[in-house]
């Protein structure tokens, strides 16, 4: 999954001790195979997703690079700080990273946004990559857990939250919401989300794109509830049968 060319050493100041620290970056030049329809990314021979969480190699801070690079509220540095002082983190740099390393790092992060309460939303969506990670891993166990996660922190975030959150808008949140349930195998939850969307005269102005999304799962549903429906006829069908043939014997006798 590693080719060293394709990612390079920078250092930055952990926002936590202050401290340098190396991190690993992915070169841009990468080469798609296919976007699932929760957005997950297939690279030829790489998976950029393995370095989305930074560790301070100093004190065993880990966050992705929007919360790494940016300045942390006092009282997050307090906790995390605090937490810290009486442990160890020993987290060893290496330009490329294994699974082991990859799924430590995103743990550590995900303990992080969740010790000082991070928006729901960004929890669910380091949730989301580490189900990612698994899936790509072929580990679809694991990658069940985490998808549940991502969905039921999305699904708080929903209710609970004012959006938009950033570029996130609740429009995307549902949508990921169905695809989410959709990746999942879970046909009905996904057709509840995507259904409430698919005629939204105002999405479609606003972000035609997310539309297309929509309009593609929406297919794809209704084409998967037909078979799943003619798998059920046929079925019921071959009980009747079975159960006219019982009828016929015992009026023969
Ligand atoms: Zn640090």
């Amino acid at each position: 999954m590693a080719d060293s060319s394709l990612v390079f050493t920078v250092e930055k100041t952990c926002p936590l001790c202050g401290e340098v620290t190396r991190v690993t970056k992915a070169k841009s030049r990468l080469v798609v195979i296919k976007t699932d329809w929760d957005f997950c990314t297939h690279y030829r021979d790489f998976n950029p997703y393995y370095y989305v969480p930074w560790v301070c190699e100093k004190c065993g801070y880990a966050a992705d690079e929007k919360h790494f690079s940016a300045a942390m509220p006092t009282s997050h540095k307090k906790t995390i700080g605090d937490f810290l002082k009486r442990r160890h983190v020993e987290f060893k740099y290496s330009l490329e990273r294994y699974m082991p390393d990859v799924v430590a790092a995103y743990k550590l992060a995900i303990f992080y946004e969740e010790m000082v309460h991070s928006s729901m939303a960004y929890r669910a969506s380091l949730y989301l990559k580490l189900a990612w990670i698994y899936r790509i891993a072929e580990d679809t166990e694991n990658e069940r857990i985490y998808l549940i996660r991502a969905a039921e922190s999305y699904e708080k975030s929903i209710y609970t939250e004012r959006y938009p959150l950033g570029d996130l808008t609740d429009s995307m949140v549902m949508y990921l919401l169905g695809a989410m349930n959709y990746e999942m195998g879970d046909v009905e939850k996904a057709t509840q989300y995507i259904s409430r969307m698919v005629n939204d005269n105002g999405l479609r102005l606003s972000n035609p794109k997310l539309m297309d999304k929509i309009k593609d799962l929406w297919t794809e549903l209704r084409e998967k509830r037909a078979e799943e429906q003619a798998k059920l006829a046929k079925k019921n069908a071959a009980g009747v049968a079975k159960l006219d043939a019982a009828l016929e014997k015992r009026v023969k006798k």
